[in-house]
């Protein structure tokens, strides 16, 4: 059997805080069990939002918590062309349309349906509105032309309708529990209808990135929290139509406050050199995660 291989891929566009050290702490633990890897991905394609000195600070972070990640992650900043490439396939396929709508032009369009309509628009699972399709079905290169006199920015949506065609269901992965057993989950990429798979500004987005980039790195285990969970609806869709291995997977509860609001969202999400400012140790640290968050067995 080939060895496991495990991943912790955060966003450097803020400081680690305890919710991001549990889901690595998770990773390490289960890595642990079952002989596997453990890697460091540092997804920074906002390159707005993400900065060296935040990467700086989240490798810190993590080798006080004395994680034994595998030394020189990978960065997807250093690897738009790999992601290019994705689309461009899954564009010459016909899968994916150019699209400049503005949010704007796009809340209007809802807006107008929902009044013509007098039903509320349906909304993906992160709660935002579906895209309600304007540009599906425009010729392209009209979109494209047009986007470019008028010097606006263009994203490549998924069309939904015709990668479920190009790859029908069931869509199914695997979860696996503590022990290695697994259990079938049925997948319903449907529900988030046109995403964006290459934004405005950068050539690509999380959900092409995250597919492309476990399946470059061979990851067999993906630990990641409950948040994520309705995405991988979607990942596994991608990764039927890219031809990609489908990893195990497995979504850890989230880190609740007091308050019982998730911690990244809430005042309790202490950054971890907070903490270590204040003199916690690490062994604190997973001493006040230990049962803090659920795990999904
Ligand atoms: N970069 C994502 C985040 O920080 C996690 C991606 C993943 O684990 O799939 O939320």
């Amino acid at each position: 059997m080939t060895q496991p291989v495990f991943r912790f891929a955060p966003s450097p566009n803020g400081r680690l805080h305890l919710g991001h050290a549990f889901s690595a702490l998770e990773n390490a633990r289960l890595a642990a069990r079952f002989g596997g890897r453990l890697l460091l991905r540092i997804e920074d394609i906002d390159t707005t939002r993400c900065r060296p000195e935040l990467e700086a600070a989240l490798v810190d972070d993590l080798a006080w918590l004395g994680l034994p990640f595998e030394p020189d992650p990978v960065r997807q900043s250093e690897r738009f062309p790999v992601y290019e490439a994705a689309a461009a396939g899954l564009r010459a396929r016909g899968l994916l349309y150019p699209c400049a709508c503005s949010r704007k032009e796009i809340a209007a369009a809802i807006a107008a349906r929902e009044a013509e309509t007098g039903r509320p628009w349906p909304r993906d699972p992160d709660g935002a509105p579906l895209y309600p399709g304007t540009c599906r079905g425009r010729d392209p290169d009209a979109v494209l032309a047009e986007a470019a006199r008028e010097g606006r920015p263009v994203a490549w949506r998924l069309d939904i309708g015709r990668a479920l065609a190009a790859a029908p269901g069931p869509h199914l992965y695997q979860r696996f529990a503590e022990d290695d057993a697994t259990e079938t989950v049925s997948a319903d990429p449907a529900r988030w209808g046109d995403v964006v798979l290459v934004r405005k500004e950068t050539p690509t987005s999380y959900h092409l990135a995250v597919v492309v980039d476990d399946a470059a790195q061979a990851v067999t285990h993906v630990v990641r929290g409950r948040d994520l969970e309705a995405a991988t609806d979607l990942h596994v869709l991608l990764q039927r139509l890219l031809g990609l291995p489908t990893p195990l997977y497995r979504h850890h509860g989230l880190v609740r406050d007091e308050a019982g609001a998730k911690l990244a969202k809430s005042l309790g999400s202490r950054p971890l050199a907070e903490l270590r400012e204040a003199g916690w140790s690490p062994q604190d640290v997973r001493a006040a995660l230990a049962g803090a968050a659920p795990s999904s067995d």
